[in-house]
């Protein structure tokens, strides 16, 4: 039922609405017969009474929406994240990479760290996303979220493969995105970037040029040898897949990154992956709600909006999302605020419940 009072769903469930009031009081919700539940309350509430209601939630109705037909979607640039084993390079890549791409005619340079960059090539844009943490992108899996389209494996050339080489290629297959090989450490005396090739052959990433589906570039981040082949190899990779989203819709991605800025207060730095965002949206993001006071743009600028593969950070967040979180703009500013609450709701549930191993229906007991 969508939209119940809690009157019909008392009816519903075969109690008595008192009983209702008295549970929804308990989450610190004080509503008459005569009102109307949220779906999030009625789910929770008749989760706790050990019944399954079927409501549609705000997340289904959304995902409706997201059925573009084919004149909506658009193509847009490739969102890359660069994994691969300690002390191999990431970091030191991305920075080549940043470099290279503000050497390649962009204004001003990188001037703040925002958990992602966007780079130029050619006039086509590839986004970077530092490797998220492990719980981020745990969490972004669980919600069956796909955040990269194309992972860039980096393999130091004098160590070759080791576990976190490993555990990047295992989660490269299970998220179905498409692996370019860059061998790192090339210049060193004692590199042997064939041998990384033979070694990954053993792990299903085989070279194009043996045949295999891998686009491989040797690098080396230090000397900066070889980065152009390597964005130019990750647009190339990135073209076969054909990307593509609707701008024009409400926007709605995933939270990279989010911190409380002392002076701007909670700063969330989202990719956006549908739609547009622009200031002064309407925004949810976790349990985290407001309206978007301003955006701004991995060169520290303010935008006046991010599009499908952007990524910018929010200002004007009620609190601090998680990275992992979804966000998602509302036409209607209550609506993200109903959405924001009823998460938190149901988090601070679940935490309570943890916490004392009862259900609600102990708690009753008790009192
Ligand atoms: P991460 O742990 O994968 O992020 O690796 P880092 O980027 O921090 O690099 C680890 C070490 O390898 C640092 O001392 C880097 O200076 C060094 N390094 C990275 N890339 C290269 C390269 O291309 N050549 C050489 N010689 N050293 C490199
Ligand atoms: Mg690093």
């Amino acid at each position: 039922p969508q939209g119940a009072t809690v009157g019909e769903f008392a009816e519903l469930l075969g109690v008595n609405s008192s009983e209702i009031i008295k549970k929804l009081f308990m989450l610190g919700q004080v509503l008459t017969v005569t009102q109307t539940m949220t779906d999030e309350l009625i789910e929770l509430i008749a989760d706790d009474m050990g019944r399954k209601v079927r409501v549609v939630s705000p997340e289904e109705e959304y995902a409706v929406v997201y059925n573009d037909t084919e004149a909506d979607l658009k193509p847009r640039p490739p969102v890359v994240t660069v994994m691969g084993h300690v002390d191999h390079g990431k970091t030191s890549l991305l920075d080549a990479i940043r470099h290279t791409g503000v050497a390649a005619g962009e204004a001003g340079g990188i001037t703040q760290h925002i958990g992602a960059s966007v780079v130029n090539i050619n006039g086509r844009q590839i986004t970077f996303i530092d490797t998220p943490g492990h719980e981020a992108f745990t969490a972004m899996r669980a919600r069956g979220a796909q955040v990269t389209d194309v992972i860039v494996l980096v393999v130091a050339a004098d160590d070759g493969v080791m576990p976190q080489t490993i555990e990047a290629i295992n989660h490269a297959k299970a998220a179905k995105v498409p692996i370019v090989v860059a061998v790192n450490k090339i210049d060193k005396p004692g590199a042997q970037p064939d041998r990384v090739r033979q070694e990954l052959v053993e792990y299903g990433v085989i070279p194009e040029e043996w045949g295999g589906q891998n686009m491989f570039v040797n690098v080396s981040a230090k000397q900066k040898l070889g980065i152009d082949d390597l964005l130019e190899t990750i647009i190339l990779q990135a073209d076969v897949l054909e990307l593509k989203a609707n701008p024009d819709a409400l926007a709605s991605g995933f939270v990279i990154e989010a911190n409380l800025d002392k002076g701007r207060g909670p700063v969330a730095t989202v990719l956006v992956q549908r739609g547009t965002l622009k200031p002064g949206d309407a925004v949810v993001a976790g349990t985290s709600h407001g309206r978007v006071r301003a955006l701004v743009n991995p060169r520290g600028e303010h935008a006046k909006e991010a599009r499908p593969s952007d990524p910018v950070e929010i200002l004007g967040l009620s609190s601090v999302p998680t990275a992992g979180d979804e966000f998602r703009v509302f036409e209607d500013e209550r609506d993200a605020r109903k959405l924001a609450e009823e998460r938190a709701l149901r988090a601070r549930l679940a935490a309570q419940e943890a916490k004392s191993h009862m259900s609600l229906d102990d708690l009753f007991n008790r009192i």
